[in-house]
């Protein structure tokens, strides 16, 4: 006897949240996410199709394999999540369930998937984001990334929220969230990147140019007490007499 689950079939396709770390290509010029637990070795871009993570020859998700995106139904669960030690650094995702799915009580396993809003948290000192800076780890050919405030983001390799919207692409919104689970358009979020495509920059509204201007302030601060320390000991290194 074999058994089925009744079919649905949304008018709409469904929702539902996630948290992943944000990465970045080795050369910079692409933007994506990774999984913090299952399937966390693959990076996926803002619009993808999942495939089985254990390398089997079926299509994701299979009935009797756990793989394939995954998502839960409510935010508060997913931003539960990030409470934990091991993904405090790790993003909100707000994304829609594209193709086959199969729903369960708290989510789905599904397909493919695009990913609509990442919000980031604060940085690690507690003040919004401004940009998603080298983390000190990642995987084959990807730098992970998380929130950096200007006053934090210093030399390390970054991105602000806007220019990994425009890398990741397909329509992805990157929003600064302020600790508390507030999001965009709260007084404290900065939303970045909505609809931007490449070398469009009259898609950027107040808070984004707000946010690109201080991360250009702090990396030319940051520059210039390089510069001055450079000089310093330039001065020092003179040959005397
Ligand atoms: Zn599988
Ligand atoms: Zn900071």
């Amino acid at each position: 006897m074999r058994l089925r689950l009744p079919e649905e079939r949304p008018a709409e396709p469904p929702t539902g949240y996630k948290i992943a770390h944000p990465v970045l290509s080795q050369d910079g010029t692409r933007a994506g996410f990774t999984g913090v637990s299952l399937g966390g070795a693959l990076p996926y871009g803002a619009l993808a199709d999942a495939s089985c993570v254990y390398g089997l020859r079926h299509r994701a998700p299979h009935r009797r394999c756990d793989c394939g995106f995954h998502c839960v139904h409510d935010r508060a669960t997913a931003e539960g999540l990030l409470c934990t030690g091991e993904h405090r650094a790790a993003v909100l995702l707000d994304v829609t369930v594209l193709g086959a799915y199969i729903r369960f009580e708290l989510g789905f396993r599904y397909a493919r998937q695009r990913v609509r809003v990442a919000t980031v948290g604060p940085c690690a000192c507690g003040a919004v984001a401004v940009a998603l800076a080298d983390a000190g780890w990642g995987r084959p050919g990807w730098r992970g990334l998380a929130a950096a405030c200007a006053g934090c983001v210093h030399g390390r390799t970054s991105v602000s929220l806007a220019g990994f919207a425009r890398l990741a692409g397909d329509g992805l919104r990157v929003v600064a969230g302020s600790g508390h689970g507030v999001v965009a358009g709260v007084g404290h979020g900065v939303v970045a990147g909505a609809g931007l495509r490449p070398g469009v920059a009259h898609g950027l509204g107040v808070p984004e140019l707000v946010a690109e201007a201080a991360l250009l302030q702090a990396r030319l601060d940051w520059f210039q007490s390089r510069l001055a320390g450079l000089e310093e000991r330039g001065t020092d290194n003179r040959p005397k007499g």
